[in-house]
This record gives C-alpha cells, sequence and structure tokens, in this order.
C-alpha cells in the first residue's frame, strides 16, 4: 500500500506524515500556495512557501483540481486550517491528473440541479456532504442489521429473478431468462413467508426490489434497496409492528451517535424518537384528515401523498416523528390476513416517518385455504403461485413481517429532498446510466 495516513488522523506537531488524496481546493497567494486535500475522512491544508521549499513550490504551480496528489511533511498547528493542522511539505508527487475543466465543481457551493448532479455522479459522489449521505446510509444499514443478528433474527438472501411477482401487475420488470419470461422480483414476500412455514422462525434481509413505477417522483425509484423482516409465533401484528419499532429507534440513535460529523455536514439535527410510536387506525387517520386538515384522500381506501404528508405534521407537533396507522379497509390482498371479528378490517400497518411511507407491514394469512378463498375473489392466477401455496400447506406457524423502504430512510434522514439523492446511482423511468 501507498504510505499515508487519513487527514483526519493527523496531529498538529507529530512526527513527519503522509497523506494522500484529491486536490479540493488551490489558493495561490503569490509567494505561498495553499493546497486543500480530501480524502474519505476529511480536508487537510498543505502550505508551500517559496523561501522554504523552493524546488516544491516550483512543482505545485502546476497544480490542478482534483489531482491525485502525495504529500509527505511535518505537521504544524494552525488556527486557519480546516481540523486545526496544516501539513509543511517535504514531498510532493501527483499520481494521477485529472482533466479540465471539470463537468462539476466538487469544492464550491454552488447550486447544482439533481440531474446534473446524477449525470456525472462520479464527482457528484466525491462532495464531502454527498458522501456524508453514504457514510450516514451505510451506519443506517450496519445499525438495523446488529439488532437483528443481536435478537437471533437469521439473514436470508432471496432470489432476484421469478417466474411471477408476488404483487402482480404493470410494476414488474420483464426479463428473458434462457429461452423463457421471467421478471425481477419486486419484494421477497413469498420466499419470506416460505421461511416461516420451513421453521427457520425470524428472518431479516438487506436485499433490492424492482418497481417499473410510472412517474418519476421524489419517492420512488425504479431500484430499491429493501429491508425484509418476517417473524413466527406472533400473537398478531402488533408483535411486528414492536420489532419494527425497536429496530428502527435502535438504528436512529446509533446514527444520532456515531455519525455525528456526517449530520453536522448535511446540517441535520437527528431526533430520535424515544417514545412509544402512536398506533391509529386507518379510520383515526381519516378523521384527523378531515377535522385538522379539510382533507379527503381521492381513494377512501388508503392514504395518498398529501395525506401522510398532513398526518406527519399533526404527529411531528406532538414530538413523533413517527406512527403506525393500522387496519387498512378493503385490504383484500390474498397474503394479508383479513379479520372480519377484528375492529380494524385488516392487520395490515404502514409506517409513516417525517410525512412520509417508510414501511408496509402486517399478520399474513397462514391458514392456506382462506388465501386461496381470497386469491379466487381477487382473480390471482394462482397457477403461478402453486410453489408457495404448497410450501404453505404442510403446516405455517402465524407470522407477520414488513418491507422497510432503505433508500427513503435514508432521505428522511439525511433531510434530502429527493430519494435518488440516497442512492448511488439511481434507477428511474428515465435513468439507466450512470
Ligand atoms: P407507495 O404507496 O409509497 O408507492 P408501496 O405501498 O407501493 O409504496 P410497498 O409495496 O408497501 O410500497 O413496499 C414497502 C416499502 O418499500 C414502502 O413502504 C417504501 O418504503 C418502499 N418502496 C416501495 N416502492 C418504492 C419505490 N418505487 N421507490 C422507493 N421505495 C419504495
Ligand atoms: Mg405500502
Amino acid at each position: 500500500m501507498i504510505d499515508r495516513i487519513h487527514t483526519s488522523d493527523v496531529e498538529p506537531d507529530a512526527d513527519e506524515v503522509a497523506i494522500a488524496g484529491h486536490v479540493h481546493e488551490i489558493r495561490d497567494l503569490g509567494g505561498l500556495v495553499f493546497l486543500i486535500v480530501r480524502d474519505r475522512e476529511g480536508l487537510i491544508q498543505i502550505v508551500f512557501k517559496e523561501e522554504r521549499e523552493p524546488d516544491l513550490f516550483e512543482a505545485v504551480q502546476d497544480v490542478g483540481a482534483e489531482d491525485v496528489v502525495r504529500v509527505a511533511g511535518e505537521p504544524l498547528e494552525s488556527d486557519q486550517a480546516p481540523g486545526g493542522v496544516e501539513i509543511a511539505p517535504t514531498e510532493y508527487e501527483v499520481i494521477d491528473e485529472a482533466d479540465s475543466p471539470l463537468p462539476l465543481e466538487i469544492s464550491k457551493d454552488i447550486e447544482v440541479d439533481l440531474s446534473t448532479r446524477l449525470d456525472n455522479r462520479a464527482l457528484d459522489l466525491r462532495k464531502p456532504e454527498t458522501l456524508a449521505v453514504f457514510t450516514l446510509r451505510s451506519e443506517l444499514i450496519t445499525a438495523m442489521e446488529e439488532w437483528f443478528e443481536d435478537e437471533g433474527f437469521v439473514d436470508i438472501k432471496t432470489p432476484l429473478i421469478s417466474k411471477g411477482g408476488a404483487e402482480g401487475g404493470a410494476e414488474l420488470f420483464p426479463i428473458l431468462y434462457y429461452n423463457q419470461d421471467a421478471f425481477l422480483s419486486q419484494s421477497p414476500q413469498l420466499y419470506k413467508q416460505m421461511l416461516m412455514a420451513s421453521g427457520y422462525e425470524a428472518v431479516y434481509e438487506t436485499g433490492t426490489a424492482f418497481r417499473a413505477e410510472d412517474f418519476a417522483t421524489s419517492r420512488h425509484v425504479s431500484e430499491i434497496a429493501m429491508f425484509d423482516v418476517e417473524l413466527a409465533y406472533v400473537d398478531d401484528h402488533d408483535d411486528v409492528m414492536d420489532v419494527q419499532e425497536e429496530s428502527l429507534r435502535y438504528a436512529l440513535r446509533e446514527v444520532a451517535e456515531n455519525a455525528e460529523r456526517e449530520l453536522d455536514l448535511l446540517d441535520v439535527d437527528l431526533d430520535v424518537p424515544e417514545d412509544d410510536f402512536p398506533r391509529i387506525t386507518f379510520d383515526e387517520a381519516l378523521d384527523i384528515l378531515e377535522t385538522e386538515y379539510g382533507h379527503f384522500p381521492d381513494d377512501p381506501t388508503d392514504l395518498d401523498t398529501k395525506g401522510e404528508k398532513l398526518l406527519g405534521e399533526h404527529f411531528e407537533e406532538q414530538g413523533h416523528p413517527a406512527f403506525f396507522v393500522v387496519g387498512y379497509p378493503d385490504e383484500k390482498f390474498y397474503y394479508m390476513q383479513d379479520v372480519p371479528e377484528d375492529d380494524i378490517a385488516s392487520r395490515k400497518f404502514d409506517l409513516i416517518y417525517k410525512g412520509q411511507e417508510l414501511s408496509s407491514g402486517g399478520q399474513r394469512e397462514h391458514d392456506v385455504e382462506r388465501m386461496v378463498e381470497v386469491m379466487e375473489e381477487e382473480g390471482v392466477e394462482t397457477a403461478n403461485f402453486e410453489f408457495y401455496i404448497e410450501a404453505l400447506s404442510y403446516g405455517t406457524p402465524p407470522h407477520g413481517g414488513y418491507g422497510l423502504g432503505i433508500d427513503r430512510l435514508v432521505q428522511k434522514v439525511a433531510d434530502l429532498d429527493n430519494i435518488k439523492e440516497a442512492i448511488m446511482f439511481p434507477r428511474d423511468p428515465n435513468r439507466l446510466e450512470p
């Protein structure tokens, strides 16, 4: 490996050190050149003085923004420098030159529209604020996985190529699989339920789901990072919400503690919801919307985007950034439990976080006969689901779970306008590269 340490590890008045990274900024003050060099962990200032190191001073005249350089030298305390330390160089080497002009400024705080940023994503990803989003993202996923590992959940991987879709419909991406038609996975739903039948008891998956969404919205993409959970021997959907609530709280707490630098860079004041997440019924949700905001969702069996946003405001004001809406009417989804004797129509719930749906879940139908009845009522082609129906027919414990959109979680935690900012290389109806 090339001899160097991270910029964040450079201490003033230590012995000579070497750092390497991209040239973030160049300031030429006549007999003085300041280079700000950036690596993954931060920025450091190098001061080239004509009097002190004439050869290096001469060499640095040709430096360009975003060149990759390595500098060795003596770390000195400096009030003006980022991190309170600067380097007086004794060695300077350009490892790779950057072409110029750059299609995107990295160091300057210039407003660039998202589409230009994404067109030049490899450069955009160099910005410290963009990198901060992905450091946060990594912290969130790691923390979430940690919680499920500690609770004894099994880490699973389900197939991304299938013969049919769990949810069916127009959102399926068809592909050619050798000489037959197949689809990209919309959700690991069927497989995680099969694993409940197989006795795995509690599973989680950090996976990918594909949805051919018609429109590009600020909360929809075509390739989604999905965190899926399923657990067996539940009494009801409240057990599933408990898991969702505790794991999310843990992940947010970890991020608030471990990612201070990133939250600072993104100007985010993350409050961890320590109180119980409110759980309201769908009817109560409609009631709040009607009485407080005079809002009526177009589809009276679902919350619309505006409804979620308004409910989000309502609960945020009471100190609850996250809450559950439970029991959607008319939820005749074959795998969702419909319990006529419950006062709620179905054991389905959505978690709304900061005014946006973050996950959907519920208790599943483990009675195969009932499930097949619903499938027939709904006109679902049971032939496509034989492997699943069969798997559940040899004894399945009551179970439930949820799917959480990781990209939406990152979007909300990092306080980003658009979900695509939370994805390194996002896919939407109009974007297939980079
Ligand atoms: P929405 O109603 O917001 O379009 P959905 O109800 O269709 O979402 P689910 O099938 O419930 O989505 O998927 C579970 C979770 O996956 C959602 O709560 C959301 O966080 C995420 N998700 C679903 N579709 C997308 C998408 N196209 N882009 C980003 N995230 C998505
Ligand atoms: Mg949903």
